[in-house]
């Protein structure tokens, strides 16, 4: 990361395209997730690099679900253990939630990769690795979670997801929040909090917002909850994206 000027004008775009190759490199991301991550670029780009204000709004009424639930999750996959590492288990600590390990194309070598790298960066328990239980409606290896873990949360975090598992877990009956910067991706449009802003953005902020939410009360954190709409967020991302106004 040494090799990038700060002060180059796409500093965070070449800061995020090198942390997935060295993601590829350390065994932590899959060859795919580099094509995700240049599909992520382009939608970033047209957004203006920036978190536009519906995304801030929804990441304050994720960081109050978050701190409102019993059992919230935040899902980790390769090219989030290769972005946010620190930032995630920030996230957990900050708002009670467990972090737990769940991969598009699972290999035990990539699972224990993962789960290394997220400890190094302060995770202490990681989730993902019993992969006991499974989500209903999915096809067996990408249905693949922890009994005590995703299964059994009433909140999950779910960065980049996949639009079929988005979908499955969404009927659950999770409170699911996606975090994806394309808005007419399907795991975003089944959200029931869609957060289009790049992850690297995003949780950092929802961590600062539940820092300043932690104090508030119950009722507080539900009318935060009440006001948001789902399709007035994907609305605004999108006509942020059509406007062409950088
Ligand atoms: P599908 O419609 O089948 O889901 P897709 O193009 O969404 O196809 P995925 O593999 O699900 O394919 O793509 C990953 C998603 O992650 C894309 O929607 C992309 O915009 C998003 N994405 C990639 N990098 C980031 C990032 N840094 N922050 C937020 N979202 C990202
Ligand atoms: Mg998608």
């Amino acid at each position: 990361e040494e090799e990038i000027p700060e002060d180059h004008p796409r500093y965070q775009d070449l800061l995020t395209r090198h942390r997935i190759e060295k993601g590829v490199e350390k065994g932590i991301t899959h060859l795919q997730g580099m094509h995700a991550e240049g599909r992520g670029s382009a939608f970033d780009y047209l957004l203006g690099e920036a978190t536009i204000p519906s995304a801030d709004d929804a990441e304050r009424v994720a960081a109050a679900h978050l701190l409102l639930a019993d059992h919230p999750v935040l899902s980790i996959n390769g090219n989030v253990a290769a972005l946010v590492p620190g930032e995630m288990v920030e996230l957990a600590e900050a708002t009670g939630a467990d972090l737990e390990i769940n991969l598009f194309n699972r290999t035990p070598e990539r699972i224990e990769a993962i789960a290394d790298h997220l400890r190094e960066h302060g995770a202490e328990d990681v989730k993902g690795l019993e992969a006991d239980a499974r989500i209903p409606n999915l096809d067996h290896q990408r249905a693949k979670v922890d009994e005590d873990g995703i299964y059994a949360a009433d909140v999950v975090v779910v960065p980049l997801e996949d639009g079929d598992r988005a979908e499955a877990l969404n009927e659950m009956d999770k409170t699911e929040i996606v975090i994806d910067l394309n808005p007419l991706s399907r795991s975003p449009q089944v959200a029931d909090v869609p957060i289009v802003d790049n992850i690297i953005r995003a949780v950092p902020n929802m961590t600062e917002h539940a820092r300043v939410l932690a104090d508030e009360d119950e009722d507080e954190l539900q009318s935060i909850i009440e006001t948001f709409d789902r399709e007035t967020a994907l609305e605004q991302a999108e006509a942020r994206i059509r406007s062409g106004e950088l």
